[in-house]
């Protein structure tokens, strides 16, 4: 669980774990030293108690429990560690989108006619619209008619047929 909260000083919202309560740690966004408030619900340690719970009568639980604790609350300073390098995560998120945004490589697409024909339709100008405007003008950057030969397995003919190849930016 989380303590989601604000830095005092530059409002930088901070997501620290809720072992680290009451502790002072380095804001990352403007390096003041801040103390993390308590989390609104403090069950830190509720995960450990309901697998003892459920026995009572042994007595060699709780000390079981209780050692289980303070182990845990030494595993969880270097825990703390860990908020800061995912705060420096979010505005990295934004940029890495951003970088693919306008990161777009020249690629090609080539549509054969053949490759349109279903039976008793030719879908070739629906596909090529379809992939142009999937594309979107302002990334095109050429479309280029050609011929192409190949024989047919029915008739054992060489037929010339048509394509498209599109350039475009994606
Ligand atoms: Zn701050």
């Amino acid at each position: 669980m989380d303590i989601v909260f604000n830095c005092p000083k530059c409002d930088q919202e901070l997501a620290v774990d809720a072992s680290g309560a009451g502790t002072e740690i380095t804001c990352p966004s403007c390096s003041e030293k801040i103390v993390i408030p308590a989390a609104p619900r403090s069950s830190g340690h509720l995960p450990i108690m309901p697998p003892h719970s459920g026995d009572p009568s042994q007595p060699v639980n709780p000390i079981a429990s209780s050692a289980a604790a303070k182990i845990e609350r030494h595993l969880k300073v270097p825990v703390r560690n860990e908020p800061a390098a995912s705060l420096i995560e979010k505005p990295a998120k934004p940029l890495e989108v951003a970088a693919k945004e306008s990161d777009r490589k020249l690629r090609i697409k080539t549509i054969r006619h053949t490759d349109c024909v279903e039976v008793g339709r030719d879908r070739f100008d629906d596909t090529v619209t379809e992939f142009l405007q999937k594309v979107g003008e302002p990334h095109l950057v050429s479309v280029t008619p050609l011929t192409y030969s190949y024989v047919e397995i029915g008739s054992q003919k060489i037929v010339t047929d048509y394509a498209v190849m599109i350039i475009y930016k994606g």
